[in-house]
Formats: C-alpha cells, structure tokens, sequence
C-alpha cells in the first residue's frame, strides 16, 4: 500500500461522471494507495441541501491542502429546475464559484495516442490551452439605441478624477458594447501561465491583437512582460521560452506546429480556440483540465461534463461505454502533484503506472464506443462498456 501524508480534497459529482467516480477509486486507487482525501459531495442534491456551502468549502480546503480533483457537476439551468423541483435556486456553477475563489486560470490539454491522429496532421505532442476566465465581452454592458446620437464613456475615479473618451456618433439606430478587465486578473492570469508553464516544462504562447486594440490589448502585453521578469530565470533554467505574437499569426503558426507548447489566450478566443484545438485532437472525453492559481494551488478535473445522455441509459439498466480516461486523468494528476508536494515518490510513480496502464489499454485496441470510430484504418479494435474498460485498465495495472 503506497502512503499518503496530506490528504487531497475530493469534490464528487454528478451522474454518469459520479458512477465512474466510484469505479475508478474502487478498481483503480484503492487497492494500491492508502488513500487519503477530505471529501466534498458537490452532487447537485447536496450543494443545495447546503445551499451551496458545500461547494465554497471545497474551494477554501483547496486552498488549504494545494490539490483537489473534481468529478463534473450538474450546473443547473431552467431544465434541471424541473426535474429536480427540490431546488431552492437556480444554484451557480460551481466550477465558476470555485475559480473566482481560487482566482484561477483553466488549462486543458488532450490526451494524444498514436491509433487517433489528430485532423491537423503535423501535432505531434498536445497544445495546451490557457483560458483567461475572467471580463472582456463575458461582463460587458451593452446598448441598443433607436436614433442618431453620440456615445461617450465615462470612468469615475475613487478621488473623483473623472475620464472620458468619445466612442461614436451615430447617424442611424446603433449598437454598443462596453467591455473591462482589471489589473488583478490580468496579473493573476499571467502569472498562473508563466507558473504551470514552468510546471510542466513547456514553452508559453501569449496573443492577443494589439495592433487593432493598442491600449486594451496593450495593456494584456505590458502585465504579460511585466510578470515575466519574475519567471524569466526559472525560464532560462529549463531552457523554455514566453513567445508573444498576434493571434492571426498564432493561429498560423499553431497549425503549422508540431504542438507541445502552452498557448494563453483571452477570454473570448479561449472560449473559441479550446473547441477548436479538442474536435481537432479528437474526442472531448480525452480533454484534461486543471485549475492553477496563481500562488499554486491546483484543481484537476475532466474537461467533460456529467454525460447525460449515457446516465439516463445507465438508469434504465444499460452498461453504457462511457470514456472515464479524462477522469481517470484527472486523479493521476492530482495524485501526482500531492506526490511531488510532499516528496512521495512513491505516489507520483503509481500516478505514472496508472496513466500508463490506462494508456496501454487503449494502444491495444480495448476502447470506449467514443473512440473506436476515431482509429486509422487498419486498427483492431474492441469495443467494451465502462465496467469492463476500466476492469481491463485494473488487469495492465496489476
Ligand atoms: P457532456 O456531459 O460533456 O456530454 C456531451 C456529449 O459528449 C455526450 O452526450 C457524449 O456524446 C459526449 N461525451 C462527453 N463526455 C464523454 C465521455 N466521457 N464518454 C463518452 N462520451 C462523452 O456535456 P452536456 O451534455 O452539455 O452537459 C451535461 C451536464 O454536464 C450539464 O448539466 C452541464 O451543466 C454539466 N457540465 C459540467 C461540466 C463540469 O463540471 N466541468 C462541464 C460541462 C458540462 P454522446 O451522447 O453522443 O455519446
Ligand atoms: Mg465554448
């Protein structure tokens, strides 16, 4: 039994994702690590039996311990109120409660075989993309006018200095948007970048488009350069380098790209870009995701949701072929980073085994329905349910 010193906080989840949650620790964990976790159920029926609490408290224990791993949750929405009508409120997401607490950047990386080619044919490692979560269009306000006009914008300073700057004037009907971000999240962002890039070996990608917005975009290149300064030795120690260009030209180059770089993006083209680079790797059930704050702390999670669809056919009995890797990944990754916290060897190596065990599994063709269809040609494969998937992955790991 592989010991462990400091527990890592568990945040269990919702439907399909809940019932793989179980198996996993039952076949996979379990019986190979003493495994030690303060444990938070963030299923939908408890956060709100908590109103919500649950989720908050989950948050500030990552920020005690350093490392949580987290099963997908159910984020309500006017559907879920109905058929869940025990819900006080329409209760937050909690992936967004637990990155503001944590002001927190999201990584997601794909999980990459040599049987699935990516569509973009010269990516041969994974491309890493950083999501600022915070401002730009996603709070920004907007304005429908009816005539012709002129619009300023105005800031009101603390002191009461004021600003102002012309926008437009409009000879039509027009539409307005105002959007913001801050010093503080912006430096946050940055310095979660230069950290996990650090972290995980790899060079950084920053793009924005400058050229067009010099002062809003301008000012997301200052604080990238600023920041820099103090990472720029542990930089040159791994012999990685923090690259800025503009997005046009990153995205040029990125297809171009044999991959294996982180590439931070802001909100919007996060948003766009990470649905590009998964479909373009393959299947979203092969997504990573972890939440790195910028004093270290690290949340892992699948980048998939609770898979709906499968979990109602679960419920009627079926042994769906739902893909677990990304969560199987996720605690690999959660493991691994508590083992290297406090030096366990030993942990960080089972970590390894298990990934490699899951990983071995798929090279010899025992996949999920996910991604049988995805193989080259001349592939064997064999397609099992979950059950007998992660049975197979246990056998490897044995
Ligand atoms: P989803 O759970 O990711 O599933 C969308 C579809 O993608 C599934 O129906 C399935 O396609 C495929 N898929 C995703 N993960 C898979 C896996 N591991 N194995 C096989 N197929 C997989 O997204 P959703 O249906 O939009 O959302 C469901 C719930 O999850 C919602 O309540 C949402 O709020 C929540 N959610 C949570 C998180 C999170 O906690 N991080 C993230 C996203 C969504 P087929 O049905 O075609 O097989
Ligand atoms: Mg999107």
């Amino acid at each position: 039994m592989i010991k462990m010193t400091t527990p890592i906080v568990e945040m269990d989840g919702d439907e399909m994702t809940r019932v793989l949650w179980q198996l996993i620790k039952d076949k996979l964990i379990l019986p190979f690590v003493d495994l030690k976790t303060e444990y938070y159920d963030l299923g939908l029926q408890h956060r709100n039996k908590t109103k919500d609490q649950v989720t908050i408290d989950s948050a500030h224990a990552t920020q005690k311990y350093g490392v949580a791993v987290k099963c997908a949750t159910i984020t309500p929405n006017k559907q879920r109120m109905e058929e869940y009508p025990e819900l006080m409120e329409m209760w937050k997401s909690p992936n967004a409660t637990i990155r503001s607490i944590l002001d927190g950047t999201v990584f997601r990386a794909p999980i990459t075989l040599d049987c699935i080619k990516p569509t973009v044919r010269t990516w041969e490692k994974p491309i890493t993309i950083a999501r600022h979560a915070y401002g730009d269009v996603y709070k920004a306000a907007e304005l429908l006018t009816d005539e012709p006009g002129e619009c300023t914008l105005v800031f009101k300073g603390k002191s009461g200095k004021e600003q102002q700057v012309p926008v437009h004037k409009a000879d039509s009907p027009a539409v307005w948007l105002a959007q913001h971000n801050t010093d503080n999240s912006i430096r946050s962002f940055a310095r979660s970048c230069f950290r996990y890039a650090i972290d995980t070996n790899q060079d950084l990608w920053f793009s924005t488009k400058d050229t067009i917005s010099k002062v809003y975009d301008g000012h997301f290149k200052t604080i990238f350069d600023e920041e820099f300064e103090s990472f720029r030795a542990d930089f040159d120690r791994i012999g990685k380098e923090y690259f800025y260009t503009l997005i046009d030209d990153a995205v040029a180059r990125v297809v171009r790209s044999k991959g294996g770089f982180i590439w931070a993006c802001k909100n919007y083209d996060g948003d766009v870009m990470s649905d590009m680079i998964s479909s373009a790797f393959g299947s979203l059930a092969m997504m990573t995701s972890v939440l790195v704050s910028p004093d270290g702390k690290y949340e892992y999670e699948a980048a998939h949701g609770t898979v709906t669809r499968h979990y109602y056919r679960y419920k009627e009995g079926e042994k769906t072929s739902t893909n677990p890797i990304a969560t199987i990944f996720a605690w690999t990754g959660a493991l691994r980073k508590r083992g290297e916290l406090d030096n366990l060897p030993e942990l960080s190596a089972f970590a390894e085994k298990l990934e490699n065990a899951s990983l071995d599994t798929m090279r010899q063709g025992i996949m999920t329905a996910d991604l049988t269809g995805l193989t080259e040609n001349d592939f064997k494969t064999k397609q099992v349910n979950s059950w007998e998937f992660i049975d197979e992955i246990a056998k490897r790991l044995k």
